[in-house]
C-alpha cells in the first residue's frame, strides 16, 4: 500500500505527541540533558525533552545565532526564493524552557560527562545528544579544501556558500558550462543533487538558454532517478547530461583556480562549478569519540545512543541510521525518538521500540514536485524498512499531480520549520 505524503505530515505530528510520554520523576533537581547542535534534530530533540518532562533541564550548544535550511536554498541558488526565508532563530526553543548556549563545542569527556566549548567553558550532562550535521571530508577530494570552495562552492551547507553559487551563476555568460560533482553514498539529502540540477537547469533554459550542465556522478543510480530521469527528458532535453561512474562521472581530483573537474575518462573546464565533496559527521563527532572509521556515528536504532560512548546519543545527518536517508524529516523523527528514549533513561524507565518516518520531496521545476517516502523500525540492530509502507510518486502522472506535490513540498517546509523553530 502506498502512503500519501498527506498521511505521513500528520502521522509526523501525531509522532510527535505520541513518541513522547511523561515519565514518573523523583523529587529534587533535575536530570540534566544537553544537546549539541540546534539544527533539524537538534532544536526538535531539545524542545521535546522539555515536552517530556519540564523538570529536564535541557541546555542547547548552538555554534550560530540564526539557523538557515538546507531545504529549499536549491531554490535560492537560482534566484525563486530568498535566503532570509530558510532563516529561523532559537527564541521560541528558548520560550520552552531550554537553556541556549551560544558556542561551539570542542570536546566532550565522558568519563567526566562534560561538553568543552571553544571558550574553555564546560558543560555538565547526565545524557548528551549530539546533532552536529555534517563536515565535508577534508582530504577525501584532491584539491578540494576550504580555500576551493570559494572557488567551487559546495553550497552543502546552506548560508554563504548558498549565495556564492547564485552570484556565480547570475554573473555567467548564456552559452557558459555549468558542472555539478555528485559524491558516492551516503552524504547528506540524497536526491539533493538531482533537484539542485533540475532548477539549474530550469534557471538556464529560462535565462541563459544557450547554456549547458553535466552532472558528474560518483555513482550509478541515485533517488527517485526514474523520475528524475523522465522530467529531464521532458523538460530539459539536450541542456541536462547526467555522467553515471559507469561512464567515468567520477570526479578524483579539481583545480579550483582553472574551475576544472578531473576524471578518470577527461578534464571538464566549467565556468560554474559546484563540487558537493564526500561528507562525514560533524567535527564534535570525531572529536567525542562516537564516529567510526567510516566517518559517521553507529547508534543503538532504539535509543540513538552511541554503539562506542555510554550516555551519548547521536541523531540527525551524523548518526548511521540505516536504510533511513540524511534528510531533514528523518532528522526531525529520529529527535522525537531519541527524545522520548532520553526522558525514560534519565528517569528510570524503558524506552519503547519506535517507528520512525521520512518524505523527502524535490522540486523539479517551480510547478512540478515529486516526492518519495519510507517508514522504518529496528531490525537486528538497524533501522530497516517497513516492507510495503512509503513509496514514491507514480511514474506517469499528469502535470497537476506534480503542480499539487509542489505545493506540498512547500507546505512541508512550513510545517516542519514551525514545528522546530516556530
Ligand atoms: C541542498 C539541500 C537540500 C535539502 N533538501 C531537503 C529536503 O527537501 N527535505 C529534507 O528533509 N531534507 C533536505 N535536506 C537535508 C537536510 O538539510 C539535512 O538532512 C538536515 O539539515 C539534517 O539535520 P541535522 O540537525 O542533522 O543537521 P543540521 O540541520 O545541519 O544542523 C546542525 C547544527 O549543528 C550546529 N553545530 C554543528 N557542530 C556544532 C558544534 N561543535 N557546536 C555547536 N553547534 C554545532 C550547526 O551550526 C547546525 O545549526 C537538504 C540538504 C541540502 C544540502
Amino acid at each position: 500500500m502506498k502512503t500519501t505524503r498527506r498521511d505521513f505530515l500528520k502521522l509526523g505530528l501525531a509522532a510527535s505527541a505520541a513518541l513522547v510520554p511523561v515519565p514518573a520523576l523523583a523529587q529534587g533537581a533535575g536530570p540534566r540533558a544537553v544537546v549539541v547542535g540546534g539544527g533539524f534534530a537538534g532544536a526538535t530533540c531539545a524542545r521535546a525533552l522539555r515536552h517530556a518532562d519540564p523538570r529536564i533541564a535541557v541546555t542547547l550548544v548552538e555554534a550560530n545565532p540564526t539557523f538557515t535550511a538546507c531545504p529549499f536554498s536549491n531554490a535560492v541558488i537560482v534566484g525563486l526564493r530568498e535566503l532570509s526565508a530558510q532563516q529561523f532563530t532559537y527564541a521560541r526553543v528558548a520560550a520552552d524552557g531550554v537553556t541556549i548556549t551560544r558556542g561551539t563545542a570542542t570536546g566532550v569527556d565522558p568519563q567526566a560527562r562534560t561538553v568543552t566549548l571553544a571558550d574553555g567553558a564546560r558543560v555538565s550532562y547526565d545524557r548528551l545528544v549530539l546533532a552536529p550535521g555534517i563536515d565535508i571530508r577534508s582530504g577525501a577530494l584532491t584539491g578540494y579544501d576550504e580555500a576551493a570552495a570559494a572557488q567551487m562552492p559546495h553550497a552543502w551547507q546552506a548560508g554563504d556558500q548558498t549565495l556564492l553559487l547564485r552570484r556565480q551563476l547570475e554573473a555567467m555568460d548564456d552559452g557558459g558550462l555549468v558542472v555539478i560533482s555528485a559524491p558516492a553514498n551516503p552524504f547528506r539529502c540524497p536526491p539533493g543533487p538531482y533537484e539542485r540540477a533540475s532548477l539549474i537547469a530550469h534557471y538556464l533554459k529560462t535565462k541563459k538558454p544557450k547554456s549547458k550542465l553535466i552532472v558528474l556522478d560518483a555513482k550509478d543510480a541515485f533517488s527517485k532517478q526514474r523520475l528524475f530521469q523522465a522530467a529531464w527528458a521532458e523538460l530539459y532535453p539536450g541542456l541536462l547530461e547526467w555522467v553515471p561512474l559507469s561512464k567515468g562521472g567520477a570526479v578524483t581530483s579539481v583545480e579550483p583556480a582553472t574551475r576544472t573537474l578531473v576524471t578518470d575518462f577527461g578534464r571538464h573546464q566549467a565556468n560554474v562549478a559546484n563540487v558537493i565533496p564526500p561528507q562525514k559527521a560533524g567535527r564534535i563527532a570525531e572529536a567525542a569519540g562516537v564516529a567510526d572509521r567510516t566517518g559517521w556515528c553507529p547508534i543503538d536504532p532504539v535509543t540513538f545512543e552511541s554503539k562506542l560512548q555510554p550516555r551519548i546519543h547521536v541523531i540527525g545527518d551524523a548518526a548511521i541510521a540505516g536504510a533511513m536517508p540524511k534528510s531533514a524529516f528523518a532528522a526531525n523523527s529520529q529527535a522525537k525518538t531519541c527524545a522520548a528514549a532520553v526522558a525514560q533513561l534519565l528517569t528510570g524507565g524503558t524506552p519503547s521500540t519506535p517507528k520512525l518516518i521520512n518524505t523527502c520531496y524535490s522540486l523539479v521545476a517551480p510547478d512540478y514536485g515529486i516526492s518519495v517516502a519510507g517508514v522504518y523500525q529496528p531490525t537486528n540492530g538497524q533501522l530497516a524498512d517497513v516492507p510495503g509502507a512509503g513509496g514514491v510518486s507514480p511514474q506517469e502522472a499528469p502535470r497537476a499531480t506534480r503542480a499539487a506535490e509542489a505545493v506540498l513540498a512547500e507546505a512541508w517546509f512550513r510545517t516542519i520549520t514551525t514545528e522546530v523553530f516556530g
